[in-house]
Parts: C-alpha cells; structure tokens; sequence
C-alpha cells in the first residue's frame, strides 16, 4: 500500500443525548462495540425519513469500521404494536401475513440504499417469551403494577431516574395509579405510568394475544427493545441510537424498564438523528407528505442518489426534502462518478513516481478527523469535492502520473468504505461480461424472456448483477461481493 493511513490516530465521538457531551467510541468489553438501533413498525412501507435515520445508523457502523473498531449491530423489528395490530384486524388477517410483505420490502429497500446488513434482525414476536421474564421481574421488585384494567403497567416514580434521558424534571410530571397511559406513543406533556403488558380485548384486537401468567394480552411496545436488547447485546450496550422523537417515550421507557430489571445502565451513549422535512413538517405518515424510497425509484432517481441527499447533511440537523435538493444531490455525485470513470480509464503514461502521496494523504486525514468530530459528513464531502477538484486540474494538465492515479482512487475507496455512494466497476467490466448484457438486451429487445433470464442467471454465477434502468441495462459487481471485499 502506498497511502498511509492509520485510523487509530483518530478519537471518534458522538455527541450523547443524555449528557449533551461529546463522548468517545470505545468498546467496553475492548473487542467490538454492541450498537442497538431501533428498527420500522412494519405496518406499512417504510418512508424515506425512517430511511434517513436507517443510513445515519449504517454510517455509523461503517465509521465504527473505519476507525479501526469492530461492530455488532441489532435493528428490531417491531411486528406488534398498535399499529400492526390495527392493521391485520382491518384487514382480516393474521399478524405475521399483514407484517410480512413489510419485511420483506424492507430488506429489499436496504439493499437498493446500499445499506450493510445489521448482525440481528429479531422480529418482536419471537421475543414474547423474554418479555414476560422481565414484566415478571419488575412486578417482583415493586416497580410495576397490575392495574384496574387488568394491564400491567411500570409506575415510573419508582425509578429515581426517570427522565434522565430526555431530560424531564419528574417532580413536574403527573403519575400513579390515577393517571397512565395504554398507547404506545404519547407525548411529554403526558408523561405517566405506561404499559407493560396490555390485556387482551377481544374486540380490540381480534384474535391476537399471547398467555402470559398475568392473563392473556401483548406486551407494550418498550418492553420488546428492553428485551430484545438485553437478548442480543448484554445488559449494558455501548451505543443505542434512533431518531430524535424516540427520546420521549421510547427509549426513555426502554432505561425505565432496563435498568429497574438489570441493576445496570442500559447504555454507555445514546445517538439520535434528526428528522426529514417536507415543508419544514416531519415527514410521517399521520401527516401524508411522505415519499417511500419505491416512489422515487419509480421517478427514476436511484437509491445511491438516494442514500447521498440523506447522508450529506449533518445527522443533528434537520433536513428539508425537495426534489431540487435531490436533483442537487444527483449532480453531485455524478461529479464524483465522472472523475471515477475518467481514473479508471487513464491511459496516461507519464512516469515520475507517485508524486501526490503528501496531498492524498492530507486529505485523507482531513477526512477522517472531520468525520471522527460527531459525524461531519458534511465537512468530509467538502474534502472529498476538493481533492476532486485539485485531481481534475491535474488530469486536466495531464499531470498525474500512474501511481498518482492508483493512489487517487484507492483514497475514494476508503472514503467510500464509509458513504457507501460510490461506483468504482464502470471502467472494469470485462469484454465478455460486456458481451453477455449485450446478448441479454438482445434476447429482451426480441421479448426471448427465457433467454434472457438464463444470461441474468449466469452473469449472476460470475458474480454480476444487472440493473435495468431508465438509460438501458447497467452490470455491477455483485453489492455483496463488493461490501465483503471492502471490509
Ligand atoms: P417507525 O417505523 O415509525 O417505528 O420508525 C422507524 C424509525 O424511523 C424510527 O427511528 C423513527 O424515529 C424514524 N423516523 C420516523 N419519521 C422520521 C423522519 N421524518 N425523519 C427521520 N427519521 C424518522
Ligand atoms: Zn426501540
């Protein structure tokens, strides 16, 4: 390697949520940091602002990588709640065959924004066991309570903390017995005593409840990250992270529940992204201004375009969607595509050593010690378009050498370990795979669509994928063979 870089120069922080602190990122156990990251309701297709808080979580981890630390990420999903519940009754049908297609959507729209697969992806229902332990374990120590209802519910003035998190005085907050709440989202100003267990109401929720040794119901929405955390990562994870309005409630609950049961702090830092706006409103679906990641596919904008507007803003500030900001986000990108494809294609013999490893490495280190301060992707893409810049006026002047041009693009492959945005096999596709997708757009023009999904089957054998898009079929190295030989 020609470029020296050494990731653990670098102190990596993250601003936590509980002590407004920059804090640095160490594993406790000194081998891998445990990330737990709270994962869709799927009651529906997810929306390109949860997407927004799903690529500020890979970044993350891909940072945690790329400063030389290892990771292990759970992201849950949350297959019964209100909503689910809602949702297959409306629909007569059973909870896992009304959550399912959702799933499987959202795995789909993972891989179209390039996003690394977490370790774990537990689905809450295969957790209803461990809930029980631990709702037992709280009615046990006195912090939870049957109520007149029948529900269980955690009486929040037992835990001396409450609020701690999201910052609430509880001396303010009214509580007890008298006052509580059975939904599972709610605001601060009615902060109270919420739900364990729900007991099961036959109207409410059709056919949909699971034993428990306090009468049949389902568990509360917090309960299942508690457990499901504690299931996966131990009593104590380095980080957890979410979107800004998971504060309060959620997580707030999750150390409620967590820590009354374990004696331990859920969390060493709590991370939290801020929202997407359409219109300077969060985009949710209670409000209807939303966009799934397929309505823009649809568009025929792509998911890198996707995943680079989403990403380039700093993950604690809010960010306005607009169609101008993602054609913006699509010219930038094809300015770092161009300067790619114009790399991999030099044919320039000029000779001189690798005269630009001082620059390189300058920059490279920018890169890095912006990205190490909370996540400035923001400054760290002004690093990258710099170097693009000073690269293009050399190339321009045909003033790079071969080796300038190798070490060019092995930077932007680092850089890129931790966007995720960038396209590096243009240049290198072979002749005969070239070949292959020219006989497969062949067979397709003549509607031959046996032929054509046999050349699809074994492009895919040789490890490509083919992509059709509105400019004609795109081949690619197989996204899983790329990730994997990144890391
Ligand atoms: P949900 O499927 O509603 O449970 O949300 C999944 C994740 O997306 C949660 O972490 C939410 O906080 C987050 N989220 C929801 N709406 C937005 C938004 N407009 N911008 C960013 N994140 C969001
Ligand atoms: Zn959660």
């Amino acid at each position: 390697m020609q470029i020296s870089f050494d990731p653990k120069a670098f102190a990596f922080q993250l601003v936590n949520t509980e002590t407004k602190k920059k804090e640095v990122v160490r594993p406790l156990d000194g081998i891998k940091v445990r990330l737990y990251t709270c994962g869709p309701t799927v009651y529906d297709v997810a929306h390109i602002g949860n997407f927004r808080t799903f690529v500020f979580e890979d970044l993350l981890c891909r940072a945690i990588r790329f400063f030389g630390m290892a990771v292990i990420q759970v992201m849950n999903l949350t297959d019964v709640d209100d909503k689910t519940i809602r949702g297959a009754i409306k629909n007569n049908v059973t909870l896992d065959e009304f959550t399912r297609p959702f799933k499987e959507a959202f795995f789909e729209d993972l891989k179209a924004m390039n996003i690394v697969a977490a370790d774990h992806y537990p689905e809450a229902t295969s957790y209803i066991q461990e809930m029980i332990v631990m709702i037992e374990e709280l009615l046990k120590d006195g912090v939870a309570y049957k109520g007149s209802d029948g529900s269980i519910y955690f009486a929040i003035a037992k835990f001396n903390s409450y609020g701690k998190l999201s910052h609430l005085k509880l001396e303010s907050l009214q509580h007890g017995a008298s006052n509580r709440v059975e939904h599972d989202e709610y605001l601060k100003e009615s902060a109270s005593d919420f739900v364990l267990w729900k007991k099961y109401d036959p109207e409410r929720d059709g056919k949909i409840f699971w034993e428990s040794p306090f009468g049949p119901g389902r568990p509360g929405w917090h309960i299942e990250c508690s457990c499901m955390a504690k299931a996966l990562l131990g009593e104590t994870l380095d980080i957890h992270a979410g979107a800004v309005d998971l504060i309060f409630p959620h997580h707030e609950n999750e150390i409620a529940q967590s820590e009354a049961c374990n004696k331990k702090p859920l969390a060493k830092l709590w991370v939290h992204a801020e929202h997407l706006l359409v219109d300077h409103k969060k985009m949710s679906k209670s409000l209807g201004n939303f966009y799934t990641l397929r309505d823009l596919l649809a568009k025929g904008y792509s998911g890198r375009v996707i995943r680079f507007l989403l990403l380039q803003s700093h993950y604690r500030m809010q960010l306005n969607f607009s169609f101008q900001a993602l054609d913006g986000a699509k010219t930038s990108l094809a300015r770092i595509d161009e300067c790619i494809v114009r790399l991999e294609s030099f044919t320039g013999e000029k000779v001189g050593g690798l005269t630009l490893k001082g620059y390189l490495e300058g920059i490279l280190f920018e890169f890095a010690k912006v990205l190490s301060d909370d996540l400035n992707v923001a400054e760290a893409l002004a690093q990258l378009f710099e170097m693009i810049r000073h690269i293009n006026s050399l190339y321009d002047k045909a003033a790079l050498t071969k080796e300038d041009v190798q070490a060019t693009l092995e930077v932007l492959q680092k850089m890129d370990a931790v966007l995720g945005v960038m396209d590096f096999e243009k240049a290198e596709i072979p002749d005969e795979i070239q070949a292959l997708v020219q006989q497969r757009a062949t067979a397709r023009l003549e509607k031959n669509w046996k032929r054509s999904d046999e050349l699809r089957a074994e492009l895919s054998q040789r490890g490509y994928v083919v992509e059709d898009t509105p400019d004609g079929a795109r081949v690619k190295r197989n996204k899983i063979m790329r990730v994997q030989n990144k890391e």
